[in-house]
């Protein structure tokens, strides 16, 4: 069978039919990233960021949560959610980012800096999150820093989030570690003034993974869910987004009369790209693959996570 444009629409369609029935059988939720591919993004129950995807898993009242997105953020969901059977499916979609740091780092960090707690971004495992004192996302870093009465602060793992914080909060002194998210750190200076220079009129909206150079271009630095707020709220019709690709079918599909252009064609996680809608059809059918955090490391860890859905 020679394979067309129309059989993909019904191969996918049927792969939709598909999974409709089986989460009604499972009592399942599907909970998605803003970086997963469209037709993933269609069928989610929820969609949103990190801390969205926290609120909602700790939150649902179903008995199957299905995270759409990496490993870390099904770890979450299991952390905040042990009695529910947590699903990611493709058990290899993990997160570069997250794994640049580890809880033996963690501990040569505190035997130097002794006087100041660690935050966490939620990109870490959940061994990384049991040896943390608190937990952020893009969108909380800087309110999490402020909560903190400290005026030292390890933040890890990614370097550019930690030095964004550090120009939020010139009061505080911020440790950052090294890590860095490979999608992100590939947005050059120069492709943002290209973009500029070819869409004159358009917002730039950029993700404070991004290098601080290029954050220095941006007209508001924000998390995925603060790029909707900030184009909901903006007279501009335009922007160029600095973050993974993904958003950009998100945003046209809410913002119908607004134009959006990525900011370079590099943009693209790999690991969020893994989950399919056949994936998706085989994870509910065969309750593959379940995530389960020990509960030594989850109840640690739940801790960061509690005090950072706290504060924000
Ligand atoms: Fe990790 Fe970056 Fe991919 Fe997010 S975009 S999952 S931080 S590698």
């Amino acid at each position: 069978m020679k394979w067309t444009q129309k059989s993909q629409e019904k191969y996918n369609q049927d792969l939709k039919n598909k999974i409709a029935e089986l989460k009604k059988k499972r009592k399942a939720i599907i909970i998605a990233h803003n970086y997963q591919r469209p037709e993933i993004q269609d069928i989610a129950d929820i969609k949103g960021d990190s801390l969205a995807l926290s609120r909602a898993a700790a939150e649902t009242d179903k008995d199957v949560i299905v995270i759409c997105g990496v490993r870390f953020m099904a770890e979450s969901a299991s952390i905040l959610n042990p009695d529910k059977k947590v699903i990611l499916p493709v058990v290899e979609a993990g997160c570069p980012l997250a794994d640049m740091i580890n809880v033996d780092k963690i501990n040569e960090l505190k035997r130097r800096f002794p006087d100041a707690p660690v935050v966490c971004y939620v990109n870490s495992s959940a061994e990384v999150k049991a040896v943390s004192d608190i937990c952020c996302t893009s969108s909380n870093a800087v309110e999490v820093v402020k909560s903190l009465s400290a005026e030292r602060i390890i933040t890890l793992p990614d370097k550019n989030l930690g030095l964004y914080i550090a120009s939020q909060v010139p009061g505080k002194k911020i440790i950052p570690w090294e890590g860095f998210c490979p999608s992100h750190v590939r947005l050059s200076r120069e492709d943002v003034l290209l973009a500029k220079k070819l869409h004159p009129r358009a917002k730039f909206l950029a993700h404070p993974e991004c290098y601080p150079e290029v954050l220095e271009l941006a007209d508001g630095v924000c998390s995925t869910k603060q790029m909707f707020d900030y184009v909901a709220s903006s007279d501009s019709q335009e922007f160029i987004i600095g973050t993974e690709k993904g958003i950009i079918h998100g945003l046209a599909k809410e913002y119908t009369d607004k134009r959006f252009y990525l900011a370079s064609e590099h943009l693209i996680c790999a690991d969020m790209k893994l989950t399919t809608l056949g994936w998706v059809a085989h994870a509910l059918e065969f309750m593959k693959y379940e995530v389960k955090v020990p509960e030594e490391i989850r109840n640690r860890a739940k801790k960061g996570l509690d005090r950072m859905l706290e504060v924000k």
